[in-house]
């Protein structure tokens, strides 16, 4: 039986791709972003107790090395979230395809379709497919919501059977892709870029601004470069930096102004992204 851990199941989102749309988080993440917004899903629980007596209501337990969760008791606190120094969480579920599916079914009325999220999700490639042939099944749209750094060349059927890819392109440079993600090579996010590009399934581009940290000039016009004469269709969100959520050196950063997010804008439309937006 084909399991993935998952954060979450969140019923209803509409910042999640098109319409009203189901969202599933996946835990674990191959990159660290200093920006991170959710850095709880960045990490499997290694089960070292430390959340458990600080828990309010007695959700959590430890019995044979493990630490255990109990939704029915949860008070949704977040208290162990945050005293969580491996950006982990104890309220993780191991489902199956059917099982998330049967958890967004009563949603069905009110979706048009479900994305993919995380952590990353693309680090579950076959487990995705399988959500999505069900939900497919079920009429319903599949987006992914992605970091870009699973090779997605590599799995066209999963590809096939959803409608697109929200990449983040986090920098172009790679000293600079380094610093800010922690990951090794943004080389294949740039491929990712160039490929779903051509075979259609760019379903948005997103950008973290943040001068002094991310390239955000440099990666506007890297990725017009990349993607050619589609740089009319693509939606590309230049996302303001905001420091809520965020852990570690980057938590008290003040966000960019609005006239720095402006000339970015700006330059998008000079190099013909006629569907660029800021996101406050
Ligand atoms: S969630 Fe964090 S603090 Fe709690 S048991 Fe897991 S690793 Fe330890
Ligand atoms: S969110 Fe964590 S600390 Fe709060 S009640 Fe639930 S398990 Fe306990």
């Amino acid at each position: 039986m084909t399991t993935a851990p998952i954060n979450k199941v969140m019923p209803l989102s509409l910042v999640d791709g098109p319409g009203n749309r189901s969202t599933i988080f996946f835990q674990g993440c191959n990159l660290a972003c200093a920006y991170c917004h959710n850095p709880e899903t960045q990490n499997q629980c290694h089960h070292c107790g430390i959340c458990v007596s600080g828990c309010p209501s007695g959700a959590l337990t430890k019995a044979d090395g493990r630490v255990n969760w109990d939704p029915e008791v949860c008070v949704q606190c977040d208290q162990c979230i945050h005293v969580c120094s491996s950006n982990a969480s104890p309220k993780v579920r191991h489902l199956t395809p059917e099982e998330i599916f049967e958890e967004i079914q009563k949603n069905l009325p009110f979706i048009r379709g479900i994305t993919v999220s995380g952590g990353e999700s693309t680090l579950y490639p076959h487990f995705i497919k399988e959500l999505f042939t069900i939900a497919r099944a079920h009429g319903l749209t599949c987006l992914i919501d992605s970091n870009g750094t699973t090779d997605l060349t590599s799995y066209p059927a999963l590809l096939a059977l959803c409608e697109g890819v929200m990449l983040d392109v986090k920098a172009w440079d790679q000293q600079t892709y380094q610093k800010i993600t922690g990951g090794l090579t943004n080389a294949v996010v740039k491929k990712n870029l160039h490929h779903l590009a051509c075979c259609n399934k760019l379903e948005e581009i997103r950008i973290v601004c943040l001068p002094g940290e991310v390239d955000a000039e440099a990666v506007i016009s890297g990725i017009a470069e990349t993607i050619g004469e589609n740089v009319t269709d693509v939606k590309l969100k230049l996302i303001t930096f905001r420091s809520n959520g965020v852990n570690g050196r980057l938590q008290n950063t003040p966000s960019p102004d609005d006239t720095y997010m402006q000339q970015l804008l700006q330059q998008a439309y000079e190099l013909g992204f006629e569907k660029a937006v800021i996101v406050s």
